[in-house]
């Protein structure tokens, strides 16, 4: 698959403000976050999108939100509770085509969504 920005981002060749990282996840801060809380889990061996995942992916797919859910109760968003979101292709609003879950935590969300 072509490269993105999060590719850039797993090299270390643009900065962002990591706050998780193990063997194959990367989380760092939406440049334009939509809650007090919005962190991207990223994973180091890139699918495009989810429509792109395959059965062989599903380990990876299962750390991609075990690593968000582990996230937020060790910084106290679970009780509150969050949402946890992934955008797939162009209705979906994907923009990155690297998949990533969005972590959003700190307010109260709505739904619909818009
Ligand atoms: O789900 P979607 O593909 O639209 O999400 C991409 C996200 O990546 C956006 O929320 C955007 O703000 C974020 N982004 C970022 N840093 C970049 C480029 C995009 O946090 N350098």
């Amino acid at each position: 698959m072509a490269d993105t920005i999060f590719g850039k981002i797993i090299r270390r060749e643009i900065p962002a403000d990591i706050v998780y990282e193990d063997d194959d996840v990367l989380a760092f801060r939406d440049l334009n976050a939509q809650a007090p809380v919005h962190v991207l889990f990223v994973p180091k061996r890139a699918i495009a999108s989810l429509d792109e995942a395959k059965a062989s992916d599903a380990e990876l797919l299962g750390k991609l939100l075990l690593a968000a859910a582990a996230y937020a109760r060790q910084q106290g968003l679970a009780e509150q509770g969050y949402r946890t979101v992934i955008n797939c292709n162009e209705h979906g609003g994907q923009t990155v085509f690297h998949l990533h879950v969005h972590l959003l935590a700190g307010r109260r969300m709505h739904w619909p969504p818009g």
